[in-house]
């Protein structure tokens, strides 16, 4: 065998393959297989690799690939690099980069995906992405979305579940237990770990009376909320445009996210009952924040303050009798905030807050049960109203 250069039979226009790392077979191109190669949109430049192999050029591309000759004779030759062409279209259709095929399987291809990472997909399901019919999604994002979202309360992302559970993953607690936790449960923080018992019920949490405007388009509403998070995150909770201000006009401490919860809830159902004046229909703002519910109108504010009160009360009536065993005195549970501090959020868990104890000297009153024994997820559920 001889490699590359080589003439053609007379019967053929000579062409030539010199640049191609290909090894010629000097067996003779038989005209009937020219003949029907040309027809099929194909000319035959050489027998190659052994006997049953020719070089056909594409007279689309001008390519040449190697193809059998009784793919020749009985079917259609496909041209490899037509149909990588014709790919790379359909990756830049569907917003992504043509990185190449995948050697090892000739359904997949390798693609750059808007975020920089590359995936491998399918070319099937890249043409539905082009489409529309589906998104393509990131993983390495996904899993760094997921490696912050647990860091936030005190959890490692280690992995993918190792029961086989998509919507499971496999974390560390900080004191180093790990165990299986739906992810999202986790986006909220809402995990007890099993290892050292730390429950996210336990943990203190926070009813906000927050103070929301949008100067450009004249929105000052009022909004009832609970949070074990930092204010400073709310507004990225509440899905408010940038320009818009968050003003925390009071915060009352609670002894558990439960306790806020459960709180919370019953204050909204009291007020949309007794004042449904001061309520904001959901229609108003739905296109402004990311909330369902629980926005109230700037005149409803010591409506508002006062149902402060009444949780507060509530509340140190609520811790007083857990601790009767020992007597002890009520916690500071709650506070006004001053006036100078109220642009600065932060700081109200140092100085701003005006600690006092309100329910001193308050008559007490009954508790009352105020959680739904239907709704296991409260958290997840009434999470500042979020849509989900
Ligand atoms: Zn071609
Ligand atoms: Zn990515
Ligand atoms: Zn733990």
């Amino acid at each position: 065998m001889l490699k590359t250069n080589f003439s053609l039979s007379d019967d053929l226009t000579p062409l030539s393959v010199s640049d191609l790392p290909l090894v010629v077979h000097p067996g003779k191109v038989h005209v009937h297989w020219a003949e029907t190669a040309h027809a099929k949109r194909f000319d035959i430049l050489a027998r190659v690799r052994d006997r049953l192999h020719v070089a056909l050029r594409c007279q689309s591309c001008g390519d040449v690939h190697v193809s059998r000759v009784s793919v020749v004779m009985t079917a259609q030759p496909l041209c490899p690099h037509c149909v990588e062409s014709r790919w790379r279209q359909t990756a830049l259709t569907a917003g992504l980069t043509w990185r190449g095929r995948d050697p090892e399987h000739r359904h997949y291809a390798y693609y750059g995906l808007p975020c920089g990472h590359d995936v491998r997909r399918q070319v099937s399901f890249v043409e539905r992405v082009a489409s529309g019919t589906v998104a393509i999604r990131c993983e390495n994002c996904l899993v760094h979305r997921e490696e912050a979202e647990a860091s936030r309360f005190g959890w490692q992302r280690i992995g993918r579940d190792p029961q086989g559970n998509a919507n499971y993953r496999l974390y560390r607690h900080g004191c180093g237990h790990e165990q299986r936790i739906a992810v999202a449960n986790l986006r909220w923080g809402q995990c007890d770990c099993a290892g050292c018992g730390e429950s996210w019920t336990a943990k203190p949490s926070y009813i906000y009376l927050l103070d929301i405007r949008h100067p450009q388009t004249k929105r000052h509403y009022l909004k009832l909320g609970y949070s074990s998070h930092p204010v400073k995150r709310h507004k990225h909770q509440l899905g408010l445009p940038k320009n818009a201000t968050v003003e925390v006009l009071r915060v009352v401490a609670m002894p558990t996210g439960h306790d806020a919860c459960a709180h919370e809830k019953a204050a909204h159902a009291r007020l949309s009952r007794q004042h449904p004046e001061a309520l904001v229909p959901n229609s108003e703002y739905q296109a402004f924040m990311n909330v369902v519910s629980e926005i109230y109108r700037p005149v409803s504010l010591s409506i508002l303050q006062d149902t402060l009160d009444r949780i507060e009360v509530e509340i140190t009536d609520a811790v007083r009798i857990r601790n009767s065993d020992t007597a002890a005195a009520p916690p500071q549970t709650t506070s006004r905030i001053h006036t100078d501090a109220r642009n600065n959020p932060e700081s109200q868990s140092s100085t701003a807050l005006n600690n006092r104890s309100p329910a001193r000297g308050q008559p007490r009153r009954r508790r009352r049960p105020m959680t739904d024994p239907r709704d296991p997820n409260p958290i997840l559920r009434r999470h500042w109203g979020l849509t989900r």
